[in-house]
C-alpha cells in the first residue's frame, strides 16, 4: 500500500498523473508467491487510491482488487485522477526474484499511446512496513541521529551500564532526539491504542476467515469460555489461556484484513499485544507507564535484529518474524517485571534461540495456518523466557548477539521454498479444501 501510494504521489508531483490511462503492477518473488493470500493486490489498489495503512478504513481496502473484475473498474489514483484498472493489471510473478529483496514489486504508468511506460518504479517491501525504492541513495538513517547509538546487544548493555539505565531509557533518549519529547508518549500511546483496539475487535468478532480454507475465528469463543471460568473464581488459572486468546484475536484480525500494528511484521503481529495485555491483566501494579517501557524495550531489541539479521520471513523464514517478535516480547516483559538489562538480554536470547530454523510455510499463502496458532504459542514462549531469565542473574552461555547472527546465517542457508513462498512444509502437505 505504501509503495503504490508513493508511486502515485510521485506521478502527481512530476506532473505526469493527468496523462496516465493505465497502471500495471508486477509482484515478484515472495510477494508474488503469497500475494493473493496476504491481500497484496488489494493493498496495491488502495495505495494507488492514496490510502494509508495507519488511518484507512480496512473495509475500503478489503476486496478492492476483486471488485476490479476482468472488465475493469475506476480507481481514483492519488485520490483524484480516474484510471480504469482490471484484475489483470496486477500480476503475480513468483518465479522472478529481483536482486534487491525477495519482496519486490514494479509499478508502471502508461499513457494513451501505450508504447512505453510514462514512469516505472521498483520498490522493495523490506519488513516492518518499510519500503525501499530502487535507485534511491541510502538516506541518513534515524540511527545515525541517535545520540546513544549501538550496533550490538553488547554495546547496548555497555551503554546501560555506563549510564545506569535500562534498554527502554536508551531507546527513549534516542527517540526523543529524532521525534522530540512531546511526540514520544503520544506516539507510544497511539501504538498501544491500535494494538488494544485490534485485540478488542478480534475477541468480539465471530466468523470464518476469508481465503477458502474455512478456518473459523477462535478468539471470541475462547474469550466467552474464559469469562465463564473467571466467574467461578479460583477454579483454574486462566492467565495462559487469555494470553493465547489475545494473540489469536490479533492474528485473526490480520488474516481478515483488519488493522494491526506491524510488530515487527503483520504475520507476527499478535505476540507483542498479547504479552502486553497479559502484563496489564495479570501482573500486579501494571500500568500505562509500564506499557510505554514495554514497547520501548521491544523496539530496542527489534532494532538489533533488523540491523544484524532480518525481520522478514521472505529473507529469513519464520524465525525472523515470529522468532524476532518473541524475543522482543520476552525482553520487554522481563523489563517490566523488574529485570536488569542483562536479564532482559538473556530473555530475548532464550526466546530467539528456540525459534532458530523455524520455516515459513503458510498454507495457500494465507496468513492463517500455521501463523495464527504460532503467535499464540510464541506468546507463551515469550512469557516463559522472561520468567526463566528472571531466575538467573543475566549470565549465560549464548549471547543475544550470537543468536541473532546464528539466525542470520540459518536464514541464508534455508532453502527458498521455506521463505514465504508457500512451496514447502505445511503449505504442500496440507490438502486445501
Ligand atoms: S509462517 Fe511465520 S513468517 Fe510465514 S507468513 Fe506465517 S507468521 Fe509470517
Amino acid at each position: 500500500m505504501r509503495a503504490a501510494r508513493a508511486f502515485a504521489a510521485r506521478l502527481d508531483a512530476a506532473g505526469q498523473l493527468d496523462r496516465v490511462t493505465r497502471i500495471t503492477c508486477s509482484l515478484y518473488g515472495s510477494l508474488g508467491a503469497t500475494g493473493l493470500g496476504h491481500g497484496t493486490p488489494d493493498a496495491i489498489v488502495a495505495g494507488l487510491a492514496g490510502l494509508r495503512p495507519d488511518d484507512c478504513d480496512p473495509d475500503l481496502v478489503r476486496g478492492g482488487w476483486t471488485r476490479l473484475g476482468t472488465e475493469g473498474a475506476e480507481v481514483l489514483v492519488a485520490g483524484r485522477h480516474p484510471v480504469t484498472m482490471t484484475q489483470g493489471d496486477v500480476s503475480l510473478e513468483p518465479r522472478t526474484r529481483l536482486p534487491g529483496h525477495p519482496n519486490a514489486l514494479t509499478l508502471q504508468a502508461w499513457g494513451s499511446d501505450g508504447a512505453l511506460p510514462l514512469a516505472e518504479e521498483t520498490y522493495y517491501s523490506v519488513g516492518g512496513g518499510f519500503i525501499r525504492r530502487e535507485g534511491d541513495a541510502p538516506e541518513e538513517s534515524e540511527a545515525l541521529r541517535h545520540p546513544l547509538s549501538y550496533d550490538t546487544a553488547d554495546e547496548l548493555l555497555a551503554l546501560c551500564e555506563e549510564h545506569g539505565v535500562s534498554f527502554c531509557d536508551i531507546a527513549r533518549y534516542n527517540e526523543v532526539a529524532v521525534h522530540g519529547e512531546d511526540g514520544i508518549d503520544a506516539g507510544l500511546d497511539a501504538v498501544w491504542a491500535a494494538m488494544a483496539e485490534c485485540v478488542r475487535h478480534g475477541l468480539e468478532t465471530d466468523g470464518t476467515l476469508p481465503g477458502g480454507l474455512g478456518v473459523k475465528r477462535r478468539a471470541p469463543q475462547v474469550r466467552r469460555r474464559l469469562e465463564e471460568y473467571d466467574r467461578d473464581e479460583h477454579l483454574r488459572d486462566t492467565s495462559t489461556e487469555w494470553l493465547h486468546a489475545f494473540a489469536l484475536a490479533v492474528n485473526e484480525e490480520n488474516a481478515s484484513g483488519g488493522r494491526v500494528v506491524t510488530a515487527p511484521t503483520n504475520g507476527a503481529a499478535g505476540i507483542i499485544p498479547a504479552v502486553g495485555h497479559y502484563y496489564l491483566r495479570f501482573v500486579p501494579g501494571a500500568d500505562a507507564a509500564g506499557i510505554r517501557r514495554y514497547l520501548l524495550t521491544a523496539a530496542a531489541i527489534a532494532s538489533l535484529v533488523k540491523k544484524n539479521a532480518s525481520i522478514s520471513g521472505a529473507e529469513g523464514g519464520c524465525q525472523a518474524e515470529v522468532g524476532s517478535a518473541c524475543a522482543m516480547a520476552a525482553g520487554a516483559l522481563c523489563a517490566v517485571l523488574g529485570g536488569t538489562p542483562r536479564q532482559i538480554e538473556n530473555a530475548a536470547e532464550i526466546a530467539m534461540e528456540h525459534h532458530l530454523g523455524l520455516t515459513c510455510d503458510p498454507v495457500a499463502g494465507l496468513v492463517q495456518v500455521p501463523c495464527i496458532e504460532r503467535n499464540a504459542i510464541a506468546s507463551s514462549t515469550a512469557v516463559s523466557a522472561a520468567r526463566l531469565a528472571l531466575h538467573g542473574d543475566g549470565t549465560h552461555l549464548v549471547s543475544l548477539d550470537t543468536v541473532i547472527e546464528t539466525m542470520r546465517q540459518t536464514g541464508i542457508d534455508m532453502m527458498t521454498k521455506y521463505k514465504e513462498t508457500s512451496e514447502g512444509g505445511l503449505a504442500v502437505n496440507v490438502i486445501e479444501c
